[in-house]
């Protein structure tokens, strides 16, 4: 179907992408823990994975792309406290509505940066008896053990026959002398355990009753269950950031092997981070900007405000295995480079065309299509797409030719190509909001008022019938000219 290179994390190479049951794609994704609003961090996790499921689209697969919301079981570094129960706990709501609050707030942020929705987005908490028959299953092929209501995996009982850390390229003696003894983590056999199930504590707010008592699953197990759920035992592409691939990746392929036992992904892919200053952009840094604040300009570390597609562009410049450093001048940059791409392509609509083109359609097609394939590569992608802005205005200068079957297939593609699969839109069209629609009548109506004075009474009744034509009403009064939306 497509001559698709990914680089698998599993070993560590770029392979040829060959589904497991052609042209069917499953597609899992580690979605948002919804306990706050998404950093622009996770945004490019997202925006780098809704390229690749774009690309996957365009390919001809029938994706089904799954993205779970963690909405329990995260638990907060070097606690058994739930990054949502605290959230509820400080602002005194109910888990749910933290979860109701972030989740809404996450679709709106997916939707601004125009990633497409998944096919199933699951929830932890809708999969709770699927949990539990895993557990239970894990516990019966003898790779997990309660003690005093929690379950554990254990991971040197696995790591006889499997290979813990095979994902993640770590071995369990350096786990084991890197690992340090936490309170509360007495029950477990080894510190290199993890809980598939944790005993509540009577305060502990979000609990379900299960087997071994009041409790709730560890936040490993939810993707090994969802995924499996919707995508079968073992599925094509499993994606997220690279800071999950320890421990919650090498903890899904460990649960999956020991309570299905099957391997379960084909092809890991992970993003890398986007950083600030050459650090992970992350909150607890101060460094975590959210969407929000990048778009009304309102955090310490921003020198304006920025439009989401200006943020995509910029995001799909780097490749999505290279760290991508944050700076307003990169941003600028982006913000420059996108007016370009997009004036190019609201050019592309009115070019005169030759009897010959002076241009290479085909070819810069092709060498597009040979950087999208070699591993989802879109900063060369896009560098190619530059020498069609190049050419718009060299056609346009009448310095090169072009014709019109040609320009008729440089629309199609480059719209395909940038609309599509970069899923970029012109926000310029898009950003006329109300103050702007408010602006531009009252100059109209000024103009109209002009002809009225200049007794020019055909031109101001050929622009109020216009503006009637378009839904504009509008009224002459004592106190001027008034217009209504119908
Ligand atoms: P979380 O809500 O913390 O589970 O994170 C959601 C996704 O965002 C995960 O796939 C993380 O790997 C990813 N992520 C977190 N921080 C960053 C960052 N600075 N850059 C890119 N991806 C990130
Ligand atoms: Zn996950």
């Amino acid at each position: 179907m497509s001559k698709l290179k990914v680089y698998n994390t599993l070993k560590r190479e770029v392979e040829e992408f060959q589904p497991i049951d052609p042209p069917f794609v499953g597609l899992y994704v580690c979605g948002p823990t919804v306990y706050s609003e998404v950093h622009i961090g996770n945004v490019r996790t997202f925006v780098s994975f809704d390229l690749i499921y774009r690309y996957l689209l365009h390919q001809g697969y029938k994706v089904r792309y799954v993205r779970n919301i963690t909405d329990v079981g995260h638990l907060l570094d070097d606690s058994d406290e739930d990054k949502i129960s605290k959230k509820a706990r400080l602002e005194n709501i109910e888990p749910m509505e933290v979860v109701q609050r972030y989740t809404l707030d996450f679709h709106k942020v997916m939707d601004a940066f125009n990633a497409l929705p998944p096919s199933i987005e699951p929830t932890a908490t809708g999969h709770l008896i699927e949990q539990i028959e895993l557990i239970e299953s894990i516990i019966d092929t003898g790779f997990a053990y309660e003690a005093n209501g929690s379950v554990y995996f254990d991971v040197e009982a696995y790591n006889r026959d499997n290979d813990y850390g095979k994902l993640s390229g770590r071995n369990t003696d350096d786990l084991i002398s890197n690992t340090r003894d936490l309170d509360g983590q007495s029950d477990k056999r080894s510190p290199l355990d993890f809980a598939l199930w944790k005993k509540a504590e009577p305060e502990h707010i979000m609990k379900w009753n299960s087997p071994w008592g009041l409790g709730f699953p560890g936040w490993h197990l939810e993707c090994s269950v969802m995924s499996t759920k919707y995508l079968g035992p073992t599925f094509d592409i499993h994606g997220g950031g690279m800071d999950l691939k320890f421990p919650h990746h090498e903890c899904e392929i460990a649960q999956a092997k020991a309570g299905y036992g099957k391997d379960p992904v084909k092809y890991w892919l992970h993003t890398n981070m986007l950083t600030f200053e050459g650090g992970k952009m992350s909150k607890s840094e101060g460094t975590g900007i959210t969407p929000r604040e990048l778009m009304t300009g309102e955090h310490p570390l921003l020198t304006q405000a920025y439009d989401p597609m200006t943020i995509r562009f910029f995001m799909l410049q780097a490749h999505y295995r290279s760290t991508l450093d944050f700076s307003n001048e990169a941003l600028q940059a982006a913000e420059k480079g996108n007016k370009r791409l997009m004036q190019a392509m609201a050019d592309l609509n009115d070019l005169p065309t030759s009897d010959s083109s002076s241009v290479d359609v085909a070819d810069l097609r092709s060498r597009i299509v040979q950087a999208m394939d070699d591993d989802f590569n879109s900063p060369i992608a896009i560098a190619h797409m530059f020498e069609m802005v190049k050419w718009v205005n060299l056609i346009k200068d009448g310095k090169e030719t072009i014709t019109a079957a040609d320009l008729k297939e440089l629309q199609e593609f480059s719209s395909m190509f940038v609309h599509d699969v970069l899923g970029l839109k012109d926000e310029r069209s898009a950003s006329l909001d109300n103050n702007k629609v408010d602006g531009l009548m009252q100059m109209v109506l000024e103009i109209r008022n002009e002809a009225k004075t200049n007794r020019d009474f055909s031109t101001a009744d050929s622009i109020r019938d216009k503006l009637a034509q378009l839904g504009f009403e509008i009224k002459d009064g004592k106190e001027g000219t008034t217009y209504t939306i119908k």
